[in-house]
């Protein structure tokens, strides 16, 4: 349910509490992100969602900011998507602005998305030392108790002075009993594991599997998605590699890579990709 132009009842807090969004692009009847890329839609379209921005700094220390370092991955993907063509492209912010958790995912319902990828980027706590990045499907139960807290950090973006504005992650176990949605876990997944193949060599990747948990920006249950943690600000390496050109074009070379193979694999015409 959506109210009127770029108007969204804030949930947990009922209709008569609203919030104003600004969002990109210029459908601005419908409130959407302009679809980039070729004009046929049929075409299979990729969501992307670069985590928190504008009041939400998301993770970091100093001048690296989650935000900005994860916009400019969304950014560099959505670059190598459109160089390489063949797929549409809409980000859920192109700029420095914040959105609310369940508006993402519903960005992509509304846009009819084949595909949604949230990328973030995480950090330790002081004194713990962690590497590498990580890709994560919605599961009401976390695989560890590592990723139940990485997902609560994520979902924890819609407290704003301490006040919640959303309280989604109540909802993210109920919608996994519905059939489709279990279809989609199995394409989520599918995907996940394709990130991980074609990132192999190219990006140092903390598990070899897919992790699952709660993450409430996951839960458009008609989109499988994927949500990419990048790696560690509080790791040097991990931030250098993340905030640097060749570490952009890795990332966006890996995903874009797994992007195609999976729409490849969705049309039917490469089975054996
Ligand atoms: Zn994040």
């Amino acid at each position: 349910m959506v109210a009127a132009d770029r108007t969204f009842g804030a949930p947990g807090r009922g209709w008569g509490y609203v919030v104003q969004l600004n969002l990109p692009g210029e459908d601005a009847r419908a409130g959407l992100p302009v679809v980039l890329g070729p004009e046929d839609a049929s075409r299979p379209l990729v969501v992307i969602d670069a985590g928190h921005g504008g009041k939400d700094p998301g993770a970091g220390i100093g001048q690296l900011r989650e935000k900005d370092l994860v916009l400019r991955l969304a950014l560099a993907l959505r670059d190598e998507l459109l160089r390489q063509g063949g797929v549409r492209v809409a980000l859920t912010r192109d700029d420095d602005r914040y959105i609310l958790l369940p508006v993402r995912p519903d960005i992509a319902r509304r846009l009819q998305a084949d595909l949604f990828i949230s990328i973030h980027a995480d950090s330790t706590e002081v004194g713990t030392i962690a590497r590498g990045a990580t890709v994560y499907v919605l599961s009401d139960r976390g695989s560890n108790e590592a990723a139940e807290r990485i997902a609560k950090r994520e979902n924890a973006a819609d407290e704003i002075n301490g006040i919640r504005i959303a309280e989604q992650s109540d909802n993210v176990g109920a919608i996994l009993v519905d059939l489709s949605q279990r279809e989609m876990q199995a394409k989520s997944e599918a995907f996940g594991s394709l990130i991980l193949r074609e990132g192999r060599g190219r990006l140092p990747f903390r598990e070899g599997t897919v992790q699952s948990a709660a993450f409430a920006v996951l839960k458009a249950p008609d989109v499988p998605s994927v949500l990419f943690e990048s790696g560690y600000i509080n790791n040097p390496d991990d931030a250098a590699r993340i905030a640097s050109p060749e570490g952009r074009r890795a990332f966006a070379e890996a995903v874009a890579s797994a992007i195609r193979v999976h729409f490849a694999r969705e049309s039917g015409q490469a089975t054996a990709l």
